[in-house]
C-alpha cells in the first residue's frame, strides 16, 4: 500500500527557531529533501514576518530552489491578505495552504480570525488561486483538541471538511496542532471523515508532543488516510499555540511504514542524511529517533569476541 509522506520542517520547523536561518540554508535543506522522494515540502508561510521573522524570505526561498518533477512545493497562509502574497510571488508555490482551526478561540489566537471571517475569506482564495493554476488546500487546526477549548466534536471538524470541499479546495489536513490526539480519536474522527467524503484527499498532521504520534499515523493508515506530514529531524511547533512542541518525525515514521511493508517511495538514508543537517543547522538537539539509532535493520558488526575460533571451541 502507499503512503504519501510530506515535510514541513522548513515551514513547521524552522518558524519557532529563535536565531534567524539563513534563506540560502533553507534552499539547500529544501533541495536535499527533493532528492528524497518526499509528496510535498512545504517551503513558505506568507504570514506576519513581523510576528514570525524565520518566514519573512518566503519568495526567495520559492524563487531560489530547484523544482523537481513530482514534488509538490507548498505554502502556508492564514488570511486572504497572506493568499494575495503568494498568488503574487514571481517563483510562487505550487499549493497554497491555508490555515483555520477548529476552536474559535485558536483560531482567533492563531490568526486573529474568527471562523465567518476565515470562511468568508477562503472564499475568495479559491478565486484568486485556482486561475493562476495553485493548487488550494485547507488545513483544520486544533481539529483534535484546543489548548483553550479541549476537545472539539468530530460534527464540528467534519463540517468545516465539507464546507472546504464545497468552496472548491483540492485536499483537506485534520492538524493535531498541540499534540492532543489520541489513537482510537484518530480511527474515530478520520474514520468518518474518509467515510463521509469518499474519493476526498484528506491529510492528518501530528505533533508528537504527547508521543503518541506514530501511534496516531497507525491509526490513521487503518481510517483509510494516505497522506501524513511530518518534519524532518522532529522540529516544530506553533509560535501561538501553548505547549507545542515538534511535529512527528518524517524519518521516523518512514522508518515504521517501510518496517511494516507499505511504500513511500521515500529514499530513508538520504532523509536521515538531511536530518543530521538540521541538528547543525539549528544548533540543538533534535527529537529524531532512527537518526541517532540507524534503521531497524541497519545491522552492526558482530562483536570481535565472537568469532569462528570461539564457536569451534564451545
Ligand atoms: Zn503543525
Amino acid at each position: 500500500m502507499r503512503i504519501f509522506v510530506n515535510d514541513v520542517a522548513v515551514r513547521d520547523g524552522f518558524q519557532i527557531e529563535k536565531t534567524l536561518i539563513p534563506t540560502a540554508t533553507k534552499i539547500a535543506m529544501v533541495d536535499a529533501l527533493s532528492e528524497t522522494g518526499l509528496a510535498k515540502i512545504e517551503v513558505a508561510s506568507y504570514v506576519n514576518p513581523k510576528l514570525v521573522p524565520n518566514m519573512a524570505d518566503g519568495d526567495e526561498v520559492l524563487a531560489g530552489i530547484q523544482r523537481k518533477p513530482g514534488v509538490l512545493y507548498t505554502a502556508i497562509a492564514l488570511n486572504l491578505k497572506g493568499v494575495e502574497r503568494a498568488v503574487a510571488a514571481k517563483a510562487r508555490a505550487d499549493e497554497i495552504n491555508v490555515v483555520m482551526s477548529a476552536s474559535e478561540t485558536h483560531n482567533r489566537a492563531n490568526a486573529n480570525r474568527t471562523h465567518a471571517q476565515s470562511l468568508s475569506d477562503f472564499a475568495e482564495v479559491v478565486k484568486i488561486a485556482k486561475p493562476v493554476g495553485m493548487l488550494v488546500n485547507g488545513a483544520i487546526s486544533t481539529s483534535f483538541g484546543c489548548p483553550f477549548e479541549g476537545r472539539i466534536s468530530e460534527e464540528v471538524v467534519i463540517g468545516f471538511v465539507g464546507k472546504y470541499l464545497e468552496l472548491g479546495f483540492d485536499g483537506v489536513s485534520l492538524a493535531d496542532t498541540t499534540g492532543m490526539a489520541n489513537p482510537r480519536q484518530v480511527a474515530s474522527l478520520a474514520g468518518r471523515v474518509v467515510k463521509t467524503f469518499p474519493g476526498a484527499e484528506i491529510t492528518l498532521h501530528f505533533h508528537n508532543t504527547r508521543s503518541m504520534g506514530l501511534a496516531n499515523v497507525m491509526a490513521g493508515i487503518d481510517a483509510g488516510v494516505m497522506h501524513y506530514d511530518g518534519s524532518v529531524a522532529g522540529l516544530g511547533g506553533c509560535p501561538f499555540a501553548p505547549g507545542a512542541t515538534g511535529n512527528i518525525c518524517t524519518e521516523d515514521m518512514v522508518n515504521m511504514l517501510h518496517d511494516q511493508g507499505f511504500e513511500t517511495g521515500v529514499d530513508l538514508d538520504k532523509l536521515i542524511a538531511c536530518a543530521n543537517q538540521i541538528e547543525q543547522i539549528v544548533g540543538h538537539a533534535v527529537p529524531g529517533q532512527v537518526m541517532k539509532a540507524g534503521k531497524t535493520l541497519e545491522l552492526r558488526p558482530i562483536p570481535a569476541r565472537l568469532t569462528q575460533e570461539d564457536f569451534a571451541k564451545a
